[in-house]
């Protein structure tokens, strides 16, 4: 393949070559891995940088609703918007969240839209790097915003939030007991809650919970990262179309007071410090992987569980091997 040929048609713009250069870093073959790294190293020169919106929410709440009307009204401004997912139960079934071809239906059609659905890896390790990668590609090939959904289960929020530039969770309108199950380390890492559905008979209900979530941010540790009355709760509509102008302003509110305060750069930095961790954990990890390393691993197991070794020496061993064995 020619990476800078392609390259250059990601930086024009080409929605085709975007989505080969994603398909070329979700792929595990040796080549396809050196060919990325040198892609990607070559559009990290274009310094350009899009507005990543994270957005998390369960099953049902309407984040593909929100995405489609969210980002048709984005599209409508001119701008141009990639969604991409990390998708942990992709990880489990192969399926994928945004693999349904009847959802977004609208903006799939968009010529400044780029839909791509989550990748279906074995492990969120792998997801995440993707979805890192798939990332800086959308970058470099101008797109505005980039939406980055995942379905509110486990770990894949924590993936999510240090992709983001913001983090929105979306919630349905509930009673009051229902606050509690939203995890207070998810709420910890929302800048905004945006509370679904508030249309027709669930309009009051939907009210209420977005002033139940409001007060629940007020009483969580206070951010350096944000400014006066952040994190907010906002009541949209995602079907009716209603709360989404608002939303999106209050989103650039927070992203062009953390651009002047330094934290966006800050976050960034941040995040490609926690991304260098995980991935030489993830090389590290992957050394054990090797069937040789695997028997190495069980030998020296068993001289533990038999006591001929201690714990400690034995893991000592493993890693004198893995250094002579690279
Ligand atoms: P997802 O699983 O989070 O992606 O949720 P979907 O976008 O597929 O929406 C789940 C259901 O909620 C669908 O039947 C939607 O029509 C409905 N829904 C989504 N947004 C709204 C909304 O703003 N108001 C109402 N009343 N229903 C909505």
């Amino acid at each position: 393949m020619d990476i800078t040929q392609l390259g250059d048609r990601i930086l024009s713009g080409d929605r085709r070559a975007l989505a080969r250069a994603i398909t070329l870093v979700e792929s595990r073959r040796a080549d396809h891995r050196a060919e990325a790294t040198a892609l990607l190293d070559r559009l990290a020169r274009s310094e350009r940088q899009a507005l990543r919106i994270g957005l998390s929410g369960t099953p049902g709440v309407g984040k593909s609703t929100f995405i489609e009307s969210f980002g048709m009204m984005l599209v409508g401004q001119g701008l141009r918007v990639a969604v991409l997912a990390v998708d942990p139960s992709s990880a489990r079934s192969g399926g994928s969240i945004l693999g349904d071809k009847t959802r977004m239906e609208r903006l799939s059609r968009e010529p400044n839209a780029f839909i791509r659905p989550s990748p279906s890896q074995s492990h969120l390790g792998g997801v995440a790097r993707r979805t890192r990668e798939a990332v800086a590609l959308c970058e470099a090939a101008g797109f505005d915003v980039v939406l980055i959904e995942t379905v509110g289960v486990g770990q894949s929020e924590t993936v999510v939030s240090e992709l983001s530039d913001l983090f929105l969770l979306l919630l349905a309108p509930a009673g009051g007991d229902e606050l509690q199950g939203v995890k207070r380390g998810i709420m910890e890492m929302a800048d905004m809650i945006l509370v679904n559905k508030a249309d027709g008979p669930l309009k009051p209900v939907a009210t209420r919970t977005c002033a139940d979530y409001a007060g629940a941010l007020r009483l969580l540790r206070k951010r350096p990262q944000d400014p006066e009355h952040f994190p907010k709760a906002l009541t949209v509509s995602a079907v009716e179309e209603h709360g989404l102008a608002e939303a999106w302003t209050e989103m650039q509110t927070l992203t062009q007071w953390r651009k002047a305060q330094g934290h966006w750069a800050r976050n960034r930095a941040a995040q490609a410090r926690y991304w260098f961790g995980q991935e030489v954990r993830h090389a590290l990890l992957a050394r054990l992987e090797s069937p040789q390393a695997r028997s190495e691993m069980d030998r020296l197991a068993k001289a533990a569980a038999d006591g001929d070794l201690t714990p400690a020496s034995a893991a000592e061993q493993m890693l004198a091997y893995l250094n002579a064995n690279r």
